[in-house]
Protein backbone atom coordinates (compact mmCIF):
# COMPACT_ATOMS: atom_id res chain seq x y z
CA UNK A 1 0.00 0.00 0.00
CA UNK A 2 1.58 3.36 -0.74
CA UNK A 3 2.03 5.98 1.61
CA UNK A 4 -0.87 8.69 1.36
CA UNK A 5 -0.31 12.11 2.54
CA UNK A 6 -3.12 14.99 2.43
CA UNK A 7 -2.35 18.44 2.23
CA UNK A 8 -4.28 21.65 3.15
CA UNK A 9 -4.12 23.83 0.09
CA UNK A 10 -5.94 26.88 2.15
CA UNK A 11 -3.02 26.75 4.33
CA UNK A 12 -0.46 26.61 1.00
CA UNK A 13 -2.42 29.61 -0.84
CA UNK A 14 -2.10 31.68 2.57
CA UNK A 15 1.73 31.36 2.57
CA UNK A 16 1.56 32.60 -1.04
CA UNK A 17 3.14 36.20 -1.08
CA UNK A 18 0.89 38.91 -0.35
CA UNK A 19 -0.92 39.72 -3.07
CA UNK A 20 -0.69 37.25 -5.13
CA UNK A 21 -3.95 37.16 -7.31
CA UNK A 22 -5.91 34.18 -6.88
CA UNK A 23 -5.55 33.10 -10.75
CA UNK A 24 -2.18 32.77 -10.29
CA UNK A 25 -1.96 30.39 -7.03
CA UNK A 26 0.48 27.25 -8.27
CA UNK A 27 -1.62 24.05 -8.55
CA UNK A 28 1.04 21.83 -7.04
CA UNK A 29 1.87 22.44 -3.37
CA UNK A 30 5.75 22.87 -2.48
CA UNK A 31 5.18 19.23 -1.16
CA UNK A 32 3.79 17.77 -4.41
CA UNK A 33 6.46 20.09 -6.82
CA UNK A 34 9.05 18.29 -4.53
CA UNK A 35 8.15 14.90 -4.76
CA UNK A 36 8.03 14.93 -8.49
CA UNK A 37 10.88 16.65 -8.52
CA UNK A 38 12.50 13.47 -6.65
CA UNK A 39 10.78 11.44 -8.66
CA UNK A 40 11.87 12.36 -12.20
CA UNK A 41 15.46 12.71 -10.86
CA UNK A 42 15.32 8.97 -9.90
CA UNK A 43 14.23 8.07 -13.26
CA UNK A 44 10.61 7.07 -11.83
CA UNK A 45 7.03 7.86 -13.44
CA UNK A 46 4.41 9.89 -11.99
CA UNK A 47 0.67 10.23 -12.50
CA UNK A 48 -1.38 13.42 -11.57
CA UNK A 49 -5.05 13.80 -11.61
CA UNK A 50 -6.98 16.53 -11.76
CA UNK A 51 -10.74 15.39 -12.64
CA UNK A 52 -11.71 18.69 -14.34
CA UNK A 53 -10.96 19.44 -17.92
CA UNK A 54 -10.59 22.64 -19.63
CA UNK A 55 -8.04 25.86 -18.87
CA UNK A 56 -9.98 26.98 -16.31
CA UNK A 57 -13.73 26.41 -14.39
CA UNK A 58 -14.92 30.25 -15.14
CA UNK A 59 -13.99 33.57 -15.87
CA UNK A 60 -14.92 36.52 -14.02
CA UNK A 61 -14.38 40.56 -13.02
CA UNK A 62 -11.42 40.61 -10.89
CA UNK A 63 -13.49 43.02 -8.87
CA UNK A 64 -15.38 41.42 -5.90
CA UNK A 65 -17.45 43.78 -6.00
CA UNK A 66 -19.18 43.46 -9.31
CA UNK A 67 -19.17 39.59 -8.90
CA UNK A 68 -19.92 38.63 -13.06
CA UNK A 69 -19.08 35.63 -14.36
CA UNK A 70 -19.49 34.58 -17.96
CA UNK A 71 -22.91 31.97 -17.85
CA UNK A 72 -23.97 29.76 -20.77
CA UNK A 73 -26.69 31.81 -22.38
CA UNK A 74 -28.74 28.75 -22.75
CA UNK A 75 -28.13 26.76 -19.39
CA UNK A 76 -27.68 27.35 -15.59
CA UNK A 77 -23.88 26.93 -15.97
CA UNK A 78 -20.69 28.61 -15.94
CA UNK A 79 -18.67 28.44 -19.28
CA UNK A 80 -15.30 26.93 -19.12
CA UNK A 81 -12.15 27.93 -20.49
CA UNK A 82 -10.46 26.39 -23.11
CA UNK A 83 -7.14 27.33 -24.84
CA UNK A 84 -5.61 26.35 -28.12
CA UNK A 85 -2.15 27.27 -27.78
CA UNK A 86 -1.52 29.87 -25.47
CA UNK A 87 -3.73 32.81 -24.08
CA UNK A 88 -5.76 34.40 -24.62
CA UNK A 89 -5.05 33.77 -28.63
CA UNK A 90 -6.75 29.95 -29.74
CA UNK A 91 -8.90 30.20 -26.34
CA UNK A 92 -12.87 29.52 -26.58
CA UNK A 93 -15.27 29.28 -23.75
CA UNK A 94 -17.73 26.64 -23.95
CA UNK A 95 -20.42 25.12 -22.47
CA UNK A 96 -20.21 21.49 -20.77
CA UNK A 97 -24.00 20.75 -20.94
CA UNK A 98 -25.02 22.01 -24.30
CA UNK A 99 -21.33 22.05 -26.18
CA UNK A 100 -22.30 26.15 -26.87
CA UNK A 101 -19.24 28.17 -27.68
CA UNK A 102 -18.72 32.07 -27.47
CA UNK A 103 -16.04 34.58 -27.70
CA UNK A 104 -14.90 35.58 -24.58
CA UNK A 105 -15.44 39.48 -23.92
CA UNK A 106 -12.28 41.58 -23.59
CA UNK A 107 -13.47 43.45 -20.03
CA UNK A 108 -16.31 42.89 -17.73
CA UNK A 109 -19.65 44.00 -19.38
CA UNK A 110 -20.88 45.37 -16.04
CA UNK A 111 -18.28 46.92 -14.70
CA UNK A 112 -15.78 47.41 -17.66
CA UNK A 113 -13.16 45.84 -15.01
CA UNK A 114 -10.42 42.97 -15.90
CA UNK A 115 -11.61 39.16 -16.43
CA UNK A 116 -9.59 36.89 -14.59
CA UNK A 117 -9.71 33.18 -15.15
CA UNK A 118 -10.51 31.05 -11.96
CA UNK A 119 -10.20 27.55 -10.99
CA UNK A 120 -7.53 25.13 -12.30
CA UNK A 121 -8.42 22.79 -15.43
CA UNK A 122 -5.73 20.60 -16.54
CA UNK A 123 -5.06 22.16 -19.52
CA UNK A 124 -3.68 24.99 -16.90
CA UNK A 125 -1.72 22.37 -14.80
CA UNK A 126 -0.14 20.89 -17.95
CA UNK A 127 0.80 24.94 -19.09
CA UNK A 128 2.44 25.18 -15.49
CA UNK A 129 4.09 21.74 -15.36
CA UNK A 130 5.93 22.62 -18.81
CA UNK A 131 6.99 25.79 -17.26
CA UNK A 132 8.09 24.58 -13.90
CA UNK A 133 9.42 21.24 -15.01
CA UNK A 134 10.82 21.68 -18.28
CA UNK A 135 8.77 19.37 -19.42
CA UNK A 136 7.26 18.84 -22.85
CA UNK A 137 4.15 18.37 -23.85
CA UNK A 138 3.40 15.29 -25.95
CA UNK A 139 1.50 18.00 -28.19
CA UNK A 140 3.89 19.68 -28.55
CA UNK A 141 6.12 20.16 -31.77
CA UNK A 142 9.33 20.03 -29.95
CA UNK A 143 8.27 16.96 -27.68
CA UNK A 144 10.31 14.03 -26.61
CA UNK A 145 12.80 16.16 -24.94
CA UNK A 146 14.58 12.63 -23.07
CA UNK A 147 12.85 11.96 -19.79
CA UNK A 148 11.02 14.86 -19.61
CA UNK A 149 7.92 14.32 -21.65
CA UNK A 150 4.15 14.77 -20.63
CA UNK A 151 1.25 13.87 -21.80
CA UNK A 152 -2.09 15.15 -20.91
CA UNK A 153 -5.28 12.19 -21.18
CA UNK A 154 -8.44 13.70 -21.28
CA UNK A 155 -11.37 13.70 -23.45
CA UNK A 156 -10.07 16.72 -25.45
CA UNK A 157 -6.76 15.28 -25.83
CA UNK A 158 -7.61 11.97 -26.63
CA UNK A 159 -9.93 12.28 -30.04
CA UNK A 160 -10.21 8.10 -30.30
CA UNK A 161 -9.69 5.28 -27.86
CA UNK A 162 -6.16 4.34 -29.85
CA UNK A 163 -4.86 8.32 -28.59
CA UNK A 164 -5.42 6.65 -25.48
CA UNK A 165 -3.81 3.42 -25.72
CA UNK A 166 -1.04 4.58 -27.45
CA UNK A 167 -0.43 7.42 -24.55
CA UNK A 168 -0.54 5.15 -22.13
CA UNK A 169 1.51 2.46 -24.20
CA UNK A 170 4.10 5.18 -24.81
CA UNK A 171 4.66 6.09 -20.76
CA UNK A 172 4.64 1.97 -20.03
CA UNK A 173 7.76 2.31 -22.37
CA UNK A 174 8.90 5.04 -20.02
CA UNK A 175 8.98 7.72 -22.77
CA UNK A 176 6.07 9.86 -21.55
CA UNK A 177 7.58 10.37 -18.05
CA UNK A 178 4.15 12.27 -16.71
CA UNK A 179 0.60 11.60 -16.85
CA UNK A 180 -1.74 14.66 -16.01
CA UNK A 181 -5.36 13.04 -16.43
CA UNK A 182 -8.95 13.18 -15.90
CA UNK A 183 -10.37 9.88 -13.90
CA UNK A 184 -9.47 8.18 -17.64
CA UNK A 185 -6.42 7.81 -15.69
CA UNK A 186 -7.73 6.88 -12.01
CA UNK A 187 -8.60 2.94 -12.87
CA UNK A 188 -6.96 0.03 -13.72
CA UNK A 189 -3.51 1.05 -14.85
CA UNK A 190 -0.57 -0.66 -13.58
CA UNK A 191 3.01 0.89 -14.25
CA UNK A 192 5.89 -0.70 -11.84
CA UNK A 193 7.17 2.57 -12.57
CA UNK A 194 5.20 5.25 -11.09
CA UNK A 195 6.35 5.54 -7.87
CA UNK A 196 4.39 9.14 -7.01
CA UNK A 197 0.58 10.04 -7.37
CA UNK A 198 -0.74 13.40 -7.35
CA UNK A 199 -4.53 13.91 -7.05
CA UNK A 200 -5.03 18.31 -7.16
CA UNK A 201 -8.69 19.43 -5.66
CA UNK A 202 -9.33 15.71 -4.43
CA UNK A 203 -12.25 17.28 -2.83
CA UNK A 204 -13.89 19.00 -5.83
CA UNK A 205 -16.75 16.43 -6.02
CA UNK A 206 -17.87 17.27 -2.19
CA UNK A 207 -19.42 20.38 -3.42
CA UNK A 208 -21.61 18.28 -5.88
CA UNK A 209 -25.27 18.36 -4.89
CA UNK A 210 -25.24 14.84 -5.19
CA UNK A 211 -25.99 12.30 -2.32
CA UNK A 212 -22.75 10.02 -3.43
CA UNK A 213 -20.48 12.79 -3.43
CA UNK A 214 -18.34 11.30 -0.84
CA UNK A 215 -18.89 7.89 -2.27
CA UNK A 216 -17.13 9.19 -5.42
CA UNK A 217 -14.58 10.98 -3.38
CA UNK A 218 -13.78 7.95 -1.53
CA UNK A 219 -13.68 5.81 -4.63
CA UNK A 220 -11.58 8.46 -6.94
CA UNK A 221 -8.80 9.14 -4.10
CA UNK A 222 -8.71 5.16 -3.34
CA UNK A 223 -8.35 3.79 -7.53
CA UNK A 224 -6.04 6.57 -8.12
CA UNK A 225 -3.89 5.64 -5.08
CA UNK A 226 -3.67 2.31 -6.17
CA UNK A 227 -1.44 3.14 -9.01
CA UNK A 228 1.33 4.12 -7.36
CA UNK A 229 3.95 1.68 -6.13
CA UNK A 230 2.42 -1.17 -8.10
CA UNK A 231 6.22 -2.19 -8.55
CA UNK A 232 9.04 -3.14 -5.80
CA UNK A 233 9.43 0.61 -5.34
CA UNK A 234 7.47 2.48 -2.36
CA UNK A 235 5.10 4.61 -3.55
CA UNK A 236 4.06 7.94 -2.38
CA UNK A 237 0.48 9.34 -3.22
CA UNK A 238 0.07 13.21 -2.53
CA UNK A 239 -3.49 14.51 -2.46
CA UNK A 240 -4.52 18.34 -2.62
CA UNK A 241 -7.78 19.31 -0.82
CA UNK A 242 -9.39 22.73 0.87
CA UNK A 243 -11.40 20.41 3.40
CA UNK A 244 -8.37 17.89 4.60
CA UNK A 245 -10.67 16.87 6.72
CA UNK A 246 -13.37 15.91 5.01
CA UNK A 247 -14.16 11.70 6.07
CA UNK A 248 -13.85 10.15 2.81
CA UNK A 249 -10.47 11.80 2.20
CA UNK A 250 -8.99 10.74 5.72
CA UNK A 251 -10.86 7.18 5.83
CA UNK A 252 -8.98 6.68 1.94
CA UNK A 253 -5.38 8.25 3.20
CA UNK A 254 -5.83 5.22 5.76
CA UNK A 255 -6.81 2.86 3.27
CA UNK A 256 -9.86 1.92 5.86
CA UNK A 257 -13.28 0.72 3.38
CA UNK A 258 -14.70 -0.73 6.44
CA UNK A 259 -14.49 2.54 8.11
CA UNK A 260 -16.08 4.66 5.20
CA UNK A 261 -18.71 2.03 4.04
CA UNK A 262 -19.93 1.91 7.39
CA UNK A 263 -20.28 5.48 8.34
CA UNK A 264 -21.35 6.11 4.92
CA UNK A 265 -23.95 3.02 4.38
CA UNK A 266 -25.30 4.00 8.35
CA UNK A 267 -25.85 7.76 7.43
CA UNK A 268 -27.77 6.70 3.89
CA UNK A 269 -29.98 4.14 6.05
CA UNK A 270 -30.74 7.17 8.36
CA UNK A 271 -31.93 9.36 5.76
CA UNK A 272 -33.49 6.31 3.77
CA UNK A 273 -31.16 7.09 0.39
CA UNK A 274 -29.47 4.21 -1.89
CA UNK A 275 -28.08 1.69 -1.19
CA UNK A 276 -31.16 1.23 1.94
CA UNK A 277 -33.94 2.29 -0.69
CA UNK A 278 -33.83 2.20 -3.76
CA UNK A 279 -34.39 5.56 -6.35
CA UNK A 280 -35.92 6.55 -9.61
CA UNK A 281 -35.48 9.93 -10.53
CA UNK A 282 -38.48 11.99 -13.07
CA UNK A 283 -37.15 14.97 -14.75
CA UNK A 284 -39.50 16.83 -16.65
CA UNK A 285 -38.11 19.73 -19.51
CA UNK A 286 -39.78 22.11 -20.87
CA UNK A 287 -38.96 25.42 -22.55
CA UNK A 288 -41.10 27.24 -20.64
CA UNK A 289 -40.55 27.45 -16.74
CA UNK A 290 -44.14 27.15 -15.53
CA UNK A 291 -45.02 24.20 -17.91
CA UNK A 292 -41.97 22.58 -16.73
CA UNK A 293 -42.95 23.00 -13.33
CA UNK A 294 -46.75 22.13 -13.58
CA UNK A 295 -45.74 18.99 -15.65
CA UNK A 296 -43.19 17.76 -13.01
CA UNK A 297 -46.29 18.55 -10.07
CA UNK A 298 -48.97 16.60 -11.92
CA UNK A 299 -46.38 13.47 -11.85
CA UNK A 300 -45.67 13.97 -7.82
CA UNK A 301 -49.19 14.38 -7.00
CA UNK A 302 -50.25 11.03 -8.99
CA UNK A 303 -47.15 9.50 -7.86
CA UNK A 304 -48.21 10.15 -4.27
CA UNK A 305 -51.67 8.79 -4.90
CA UNK A 306 -50.31 5.58 -6.49
CA UNK A 307 -47.59 5.03 -3.74
CA UNK A 308 -48.49 2.48 -1.31
CA UNK A 309 -46.37 2.32 2.76
CA UNK A 310 -43.14 2.87 2.89
CA UNK A 311 -42.80 5.14 -0.88
CA UNK A 312 -41.65 7.99 -0.95
CA UNK A 313 -42.01 11.03 -3.14
CA UNK A 314 -39.81 14.01 -3.05
CA UNK A 315 -40.24 17.27 -5.25
CA UNK A 316 -41.05 18.48 -7.63
CA UNK A 317 -37.68 20.50 -7.43
CA UNK A 318 -35.65 22.52 -9.76
CA UNK A 319 -32.55 20.01 -10.91
CA UNK A 320 -29.41 20.91 -9.80
CA UNK A 321 -28.35 21.84 -13.65
CA UNK A 322 -32.33 24.09 -13.16
CA UNK A 323 -31.60 25.05 -17.38
CA UNK A 324 -30.17 23.18 -19.68
CA UNK A 325 -29.92 23.75 -23.93
CA UNK A 326 -33.15 26.37 -23.22
CA UNK A 327 -34.96 23.91 -21.27
CA UNK A 328 -36.22 24.24 -17.93
CA UNK A 329 -35.71 21.03 -15.77
CA UNK A 330 -37.69 19.69 -12.49
CA UNK A 331 -36.84 16.69 -10.94
CA UNK A 332 -39.54 13.82 -8.77
CA UNK A 333 -37.53 11.18 -6.50
CA UNK A 334 -39.38 8.04 -5.76
CA UNK A 335 -37.68 6.31 -2.98
CA UNK A 336 -38.85 3.27 -1.81
CA UNK A 337 -37.52 -0.22 0.17
CA UNK A 338 -37.64 -2.61 -3.18
CA UNK A 339 -37.65 -1.87 -7.02
CA UNK A 340 -40.84 -4.49 -7.02
CA UNK A 341 -42.42 -0.85 -5.48
CA UNK A 342 -40.98 1.43 -7.72
CA UNK A 343 -41.88 -0.47 -10.44
CA UNK A 344 -45.40 -1.05 -9.22
CA UNK A 345 -45.66 3.10 -8.34
CA UNK A 346 -44.46 4.05 -12.11
CA UNK A 347 -46.97 1.65 -13.27
CA UNK A 348 -49.73 2.69 -11.88
CA UNK A 349 -48.64 6.30 -12.78
CA UNK A 350 -48.02 5.51 -16.65
CA UNK A 351 -51.41 3.51 -17.23
CA UNK A 352 -52.84 6.93 -16.09
CA UNK A 353 -51.10 7.99 -19.24
CA UNK A 354 -49.00 10.72 -17.04
CA UNK A 355 -45.73 9.19 -16.93
CA UNK A 356 -44.50 8.84 -21.10
CA UNK A 357 -40.77 8.06 -21.26
CA UNK A 358 -40.25 11.16 -24.50
CA UNK A 359 -38.36 14.77 -24.72
CA UNK A 360 -40.23 16.18 -21.96
CA UNK A 361 -39.36 13.39 -18.99
CA UNK A 362 -36.23 11.24 -18.71
CA UNK A 363 -36.79 8.24 -16.26
CA UNK A 364 -33.89 6.95 -14.42
CA UNK A 365 -34.31 3.75 -12.00
CA UNK A 366 -31.31 3.62 -9.78
CA UNK A 367 -29.62 6.58 -11.19
CA UNK A 368 -25.79 7.22 -10.63
CA UNK A 369 -25.94 10.85 -10.66
CA UNK A 370 -28.21 13.67 -9.80
CA UNK A 371 -27.38 16.86 -12.14
ZN1 LIG B 1 -25.04 25.58 -22.14
ZN1 LIG C 1 -17.37 43.68 -13.24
Amino acid sequence: MPRIEIVDMVAVQRAQPRGTRPDRMPSLSPRLADALRRTLSRGEQAIILLNRRGYAHYLCCASSKCGWTLDCEHCDARLVLHTGRGLPRGSVVRCHHCLAERVIPDRCPGCSGKLIAMGVGTQRVEEELVAEFGAESVGASNALVEGRTLARVDSDSMRSGRDYFETLHRFGAGEIRVLLGTQMIAKGLDFPNVSLVGVLCADAALSMPDFRASERTFQLVSQVAGRAGRGAKAGLVVVQAFEPEAPALRRAAEHSYEAFAEAELGARRDAGLPPATRMARIVCRDREFERARAAATALADSLRGASSGGVEVLGPSPCAVGRIADHFRFEVLLLAPSARQVQQAMAAVRGMGLLKSDAKTAIDVDPVALL
